[in-house]
């Protein structure tokens, strides 16, 4: 059994939580899936799962679920080690005025994250690793602004690209209140790696990240 992750040819020792387990209330980890994954890739004990749920919880307002969760999950964690998780989040902070503050977001962290995620979710809904003849690109939408044209397009594209039925739907973490589940992913594309695939990532229902999984066409010599 190989690695989930694209273009990894090790054997996969180990298993990787898809979403992380550290997402999740004692109680709706239960839901969650694993795939095979080799010792470099699994990053089920990684710090940057932290980071990137804070980033998520701090960007999903307003949302009960999200705040419980940062509460939960995120606020225990603050102080660690001197406060690394608390100083990392605040580094470049600019204050707003009137007790707002703007938190940066460390952008290839989220990225290094979201194509993990994505890798895992093609894996279980595809039943093999992305080919390595795909790029990925991941578009966050609530640091794009609301009424960014770039993501109109890509909205409408997903849409009449694939007559809007998705390959797989799979959701995470109870509903809440407003039927906030902690996540819902979709996957639209081809069925067989034929296509370019499209992930649509949703937090809370409020943070949504599409990822883009490009298929570089091989150009033959003739
Ligand atoms: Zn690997």
């Amino acid at each position: 059994m190989s690695c989930y992750f694209q273009g990894c040819r090790k054997v996969g020792t180990t298993r990787e939580h898809i979403p992380p387990r550290s997402f999740f209330p004692d109680g709706e980890k239960e839901q969650l899936m694993t795939v095979r994954s080799c010792e470099e890739h699994n990053n089920s004990k990684s710090k940057d799962d932290i980071y990137v749920l804070a980033q998520i919880c701090m960007n999903a307002s307003p949302s009960n679920r999200a705040r419980e969760v940062f509460q939960n999950k995120v606020a225990p964690q603050l102080e660690f080690n001197n406060g690394a998780l608390r100083k990392r989040l605040a580094k470049g902070a600019v204050n707003l005025g009137n007790g707002a503050v703007r938190y940066p977001v460390d952008v290839p962290r989220l990225d290094s994250f979201f194509t993990a995620l994505s890798c895992g979710v093609v894996f279980k809904s595809c039943g093999s690793a992305l080919p390595e003849n795909y790029k990925v690109k991941n578009i966050y939408h609530c640091l794009e602004g609301n009424s960014s044209p770039f993501l109109t397009a890509i909205e409408n594209g997903i849409d009449s690209f694939y007559s809007g039925e998705p390959m797989a739907l799979m959701e995470f973490g109870d509903p809440g209140a407003k039927n906030e589940r902690i996540y819902t992913v979709k996957v639209f594309g081809i069925p067989g790696f034929g296509s370019s695939i499209t992930v649509v990532h949703e937090f809370f229902g409020k943070f949504k990240v599409t990822s883009m999984l490009t298929h570089k066409l091989v150009m033959k010599s003739s």
